[in-house]
């Protein structure tokens, strides 16, 4: 067996938190190893434009301000590698991290910036034509459905905007909502309401999608008059909103009941000595790039007190 590489801080994952993490830990001299996970970037490298991140007046694009993160870290010195963390044994002092189901990496702090994932509604045909029409971001997807008609399930400010989004390239949207009224910002409701090729529909479930190897149409229930519809559309978006990535760290580390990993309010800190969490895995309120940010900044100031005080560095 080759020996665990050791390293004083790893960071698991690149979205806002992973990267200011980098960038924070870096220049006090920890040396920090981040390792970018399954979705380089994190979840702003779907989305489109981004107006309210301090800093940019005339907004940016998601992915181009995932790309100023990750050149921001590797110029301050931190050591950015493709890979995913896919298993962790904290029983010891000395944190266990497995990249890849192969190499162990051995670290004296991590920080946890797994994020969030989208969530689906769990039927059988959503799963089956995934991929061939059926989609969780309508950003990365959309184009492919130029001029078509579509179908996007969800309420909140995701939905909004992503119905948004398709409204401009597709011919019709089709946005089915289960209750009477939105999630959503009364300005993005207000946005949808307003666009004359989005429809809602209102008090309705996804019964199924339709298509055989590729979507051709939704079937709909309203739960008010109890009547079934088909809506021939050509794809099915999914916007219901995000779970934390934090499965592997269940057995270690305290999270609620939705896997939202729990931090000593004001801190980044986690049950287990040495390991800090940062980002959307430990925040289901505010779950905005920015905050992002500043919990990874927080983290690596964490960490960085605690391996002072316990003397690593
Ligand atoms: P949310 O959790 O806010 O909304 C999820 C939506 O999906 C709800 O309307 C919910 O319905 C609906 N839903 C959940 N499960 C199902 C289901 N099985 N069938 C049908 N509908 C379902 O998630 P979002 O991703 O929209 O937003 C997450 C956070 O990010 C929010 O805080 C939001 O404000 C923020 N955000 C901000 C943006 C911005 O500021 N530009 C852009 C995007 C997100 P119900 O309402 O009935 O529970």
């Amino acid at each position: 067996m080759t020996s665990a590489e050791q390293v004083s801080c790893l960071i698991i994952g690149s979205g806002p938190a992973g990267y200011t993490a980098a960038i924070y830990a870096s220049r006090a001299g920890l040396n920090p190893v981040l390792y970018q996970g399954i979705q380089p970037g994190g979840q702003l490298t779907i989305t489109t434009e981004v107006e309210n991140y301090p800093g940019y007046p005339d907004g940016i694009q998601g992915p181009d301000m995932m790309v100023h993160f990750e050149k921001q870290a590797a110029r301050m010195g931190a050591d950015i590698r493709y890979g995913l963390a896919t298993a962790v044994d904290f029983t010891g002092p000395v944190h266990r991290v497995q990249i890849d189901e192969e190499k162990w990496i051995e670290a004296q702090s991590v920080i946890i910036c797994t994020g969030a994932s989208a969530k689906w509604l769990g039927l059988e045909s959503e799963q089956r034509l995934n991929g061939h029409g059926v989609s969780a971001c309508a950003v990365c997807d959309g184009f492919f459905f130029k001029g078509k008609e579509v179908a996007i399930v969800g309420a909140g400010d995701t939905a909004a905007e992503e119905a948004l989004y398709l409204s401009k390239i597709c011919s019709k949207v089709n946005m089915i909502v289960r209750r009477g009224e939105m999630r959503a910002s009364k300005v993005m409701q207000d946005r949808v309401l307003k666009t004359s090729n989005i429809e809602v529909h209102w008090h309705s479930v996804t019964e199924e999608v339709l298509g055989e190897k590729v979507v051709t149409g939704v079937r709909i229930k309203n739960m008010e008059s109890g009547q079934s519809t088909d809506l021939a559309v050509s794809a099915f978006f999914v916007a219901i909103g995000h779970q934390p990535n934090s499965d592997f760290f269940k057995p270690w580390i305290e999270m609620d009941e939705a896997g939202y990993i729990l931090t000593t309010p004001g801190t980044s800190r986690t049950n287990i000595t040495g390991v800090f969490a940062a980002g959307d895995v430990q925040d289901k309120t505010y779950r905005q790039a920015v905050t992002a940010a500043g919990s990874g900044c927080m983290a690596a100031l964490d960490a960085e007190r605690y391996l002072s005080a316990a003397g690593f560095h």
